[in-house]
């Protein structure tokens, strides 16, 4: 769930989310409103980078700008599913606006009802004053009613952005998603490197980029087809699964038989024996005939482990991760090599 703040919390947020969209140009449509609440709540680090800088240069965020933001730091996934969800939340918005308008329509009628039963108490005159209680009376009643009716939809309302936020969720998850191994694909890779760098680390700590590459997997689908092949990419995914777990790290496929791991706020002797470890475990792996339980095949995994440098990019710490990579390939495989 993206969104875990407790009522109170997100009352709070919501405040300062208005007030944000009033400093700003863009319409108080419900996808401003979600770009300043997550800015807001500060849980996204990368849409609060951007803001930060746009802010920094006194840039006033219009309309088109939050639509750039939202579809690079929300709603990266899926266009469509994002329109979706921004028409059914604006047709909920406007159910909800036209009965709170009603409602308050009616308290003003009501209000009118009272000052002039108020008028009426005053000239103290019984003939005047009966038709207007019973005015007040159903005056009372159309007011009952009509907050009854606003109360019932703004429940309802709010089950369905439950709903839409969840199937949001969802699509979000799966387009960043390897479907083989379920570990992050290139682009969550991307997205989560980039989210990882946009935060300095603590004093003493550093983040590591560990790259991994299966040692001679051409020969496996050449000796036992692509399906078995496929099958030891997915040995290696549960095994990253597995070891790699939020919030030490995070586990994708870079690409075929390649893998990579982030470990943000950590030291170098740490992530040196985590991808000790993932390489042990990878040669433990044992690929078996499902009939016969027989060994079909076994691998190693070379690696190429890079801290990063403060103010270094990330296609440089990529570019030395896999320079050690290519280190453990050339010193004989089956072996970490450090950047
Ligand atoms: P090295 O030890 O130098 O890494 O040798 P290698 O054979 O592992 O490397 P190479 O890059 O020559 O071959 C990688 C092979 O991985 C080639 C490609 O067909 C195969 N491959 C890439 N993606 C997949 C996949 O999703 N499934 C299967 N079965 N094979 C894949
Ligand atoms: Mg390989
Ligand atoms: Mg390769």
């Amino acid at each position: 769930m993206r969104y875990t703040e407790p009522k109170e919390k997100s009352a709070e947020l919501l405040r300062l989310a208005l007030s944000h969209m009033g400093k700003h140009s863009a319409a108080y449509n419900p996808l401003t409103f979600t770009l300043w609440y997550e800015y807001a709540a500060g849980t996204n680090a990368q849409l609060s980078a951007a803001v930060d800088g746009l802010v920094k240069r006194s840039v006033l965020v219009d309309d088109a700008r939050v639509l750039a933001l939202c579809k690079q730091h929300v709603f990266p996934a899926n266009e469509e599913s994002l329109e979706r969800v921004r028409s059914s939340l604006d047709l909920l918005m406007q159910g909800v606006a036209k009965t709170a308008h009603e409602t308050s329509r009616h308290a003003g009628d009501y209000g009118a009802q009272l000052s002039e039963l108020n008028s009426a108490l005053a000239t103290q005159d019984s003939q005047l004053i009966q038709p207007q209680v019973d005015d007040v009376m159903a005056g009372t009643l159309r007011m009952r009613q009509s907050v009854e009716q606003l109360r019932s939809d703004v429940e309802a309302s709010q089950q369905e952005v439950t709903r839409l936020r969840e199937a949001l969720d969802r699509a979000r998850g799966e387009a960043i998603l390897d479907p083989l191994t379920g570990v992050l694909n290139r682009r969550g890779f991307e997205q989560h490197l980039q989210a990882m760098l946009a935060e300095p680390p603590a004093e003493g700590s550093t983040h590591v980029l560990v790259m991994l590459d299966i040692d001679h997997f051409k020969k496996v689908n050449d000796t036992h087809g692509h399906l078995i092949g496929d099958r030891v990419i997915q040995g290696l995914g549960e095994i990253l699964r597995a070891t790699v777990k939020a919030p030490r790290g995070t586990a994708a496929r870079y690409g075929g038989e390649e893998f990579a791991v982030l470990l943000p706020r950590t030291s170098l002797a740490e992530s040196q024996q985590l991808s000790e470890d993932l390489r042990a475990r990878t040669k433990a792996l044992k690929i078996r005939n499902r009939s016969t339980q027989e060994v079909l095949v076994t691998v190693t995994v070379s690696g190429g482990v890079a801290a990063w440098r403060p103010g270094e990019a990330a296609n440089e710490l990529i570019a030395r991760a896999d320079a050690a990579l290519y280190a453990s390939k050339q010193g004989g495989r089956d072996r970490i090599t450090l950047a």
